[in-house]
Order: structure tokens, then C-alpha cells, then sequence
């Protein structure tokens, strides 16, 4: 499977999704240049987002990379036209889409949300935190205010680090 990272551009928007082995600067249309963070692949490992260089990311399985088998999956059953297995289909599909459906790293930066496919997540990346994503939530409502840093009542997830 082909490396790949996708990302909002970070002055119009627009979906980039570019090979972070392959490439440096990815180029938006709208003319922006956005220069790839290169430390944040380690030996075919993401320790950080290529996009942002954001050290804080998790991981989930990857269902847009699944559902295309499925669809195969799917069509064979209906060539089947068998009663008797549907019962056993629905559980079967979910087997497969678990077992089939690769890893997706995001980025928690609540701007950036870049998606890194194709490579295996860091040491140190683990599954979704909620509390990690309202930080973040929260560094992005000050950065709209014209903030930057965490508020006076809420500190960093002390938390983040230490359990992944
Ligand atoms: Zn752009
Ligand atoms: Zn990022």
C-alpha cells in the first residue's frame, strides 16, 4: 500500500493528498507551497504529522480503505442467491471489515486533522483520547480569538504521553 497523507490546505482549504516519502513541498492550487515535516517519519514510522509536525496523533482503523473489499464482498454473496447464509452475512461483514480496514493515524490539531495512510503509527500514537481532542479544541478556539497557548485553568494533557 502506497503512503499517503491528506490535509486541508492551510490557506484555502482545498483536500492535498500527497506520498510524504516522495515528497517535500506539496503544491496547493491556489499556489501555496506547504513544505512537508520530514522528521515526522521514522523508518516507515509516523512519530508526527507530515502536514504540521504536531507530535500529539492517534490512531483508528481506516473503514475508506474497507469498504471497497466489501463492496466485492458483497457482490459475491448476492451471486450466491442463497437464503440460508444471510444470518451469517451480516456478522461475517464485520469480521472482514475489521480484519481488512488498515490503520489511519490523525493528526489532533483540530485545523490540520491531517490523515496519514500506509505506514505504521509511532511508538508512542494511540487510540482516540477525548480529552487530548478537547485541548486541542480548546488551543483552536483561542487561536480564532488571536491566542495562543493553553488557557489559565487547563493545562496540557500531563496524560498524553505517559500512557501510549
Ligand atoms: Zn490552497
Ligand atoms: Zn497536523
Amino acid at each position: 500500500m502506497l503512503a499517503s497523507v491528506s490535509f486541508p490546505c492551510p490557506q484555502c482549504q482545498v483536500a492535498i493528498e500527497v506520498d510524504p516519502n516522495a515528497t517535500a513541498v506539496a503544491a496547493c492550487p491556489c499556489g501555496r507551497p506547504i513544505a512537508l515535516h520530514h522528521d515526522a517519519i521514522v523508518e516507515g514510522a509516523v512519530v508526527a504529522c507530515p502536514a504540521c509536525g504536531e507530535t500529539l496523533l492517534y490512531k483508528q482503523k481506516d473503514f475508506r480503505q474497507a469498504v471497497g473489499c466489501i463492496v466485492v464482498i458483497i457482490a459475491a454473496f448476492l451471486a450466491l442467491k442463497t437464503n440460508y447464509v444471510s444470518l451469517g452475512v451480516a456478522a461475517l461483514i464485520d469480521w472482514l471489515l475489521y480484519r481488512l480496514s488498515g490503520e489511519v493515524v490523525i493528526c489532533y490539531r483540530i485545523a490540520c486533522k491531517a490523515h496519514v495512510r500506509g505506514l505504521s503509527p509511532g511508538p508512542k500514537i494511540g487510540a482516540f483520547d477525548l480529552s487530548i481532542h478537547d485541548y486541542y479544541r480548546m488551543l483552536a478556539r483561542r487561536e480564532e480569538q488571536g491566542l495562543t497557548g493553553p488557557d489559565d485553568q487547563t493545562g496540557p494533557p500531563l496524560d498524553s504521553r505517559a500512557h501510549h
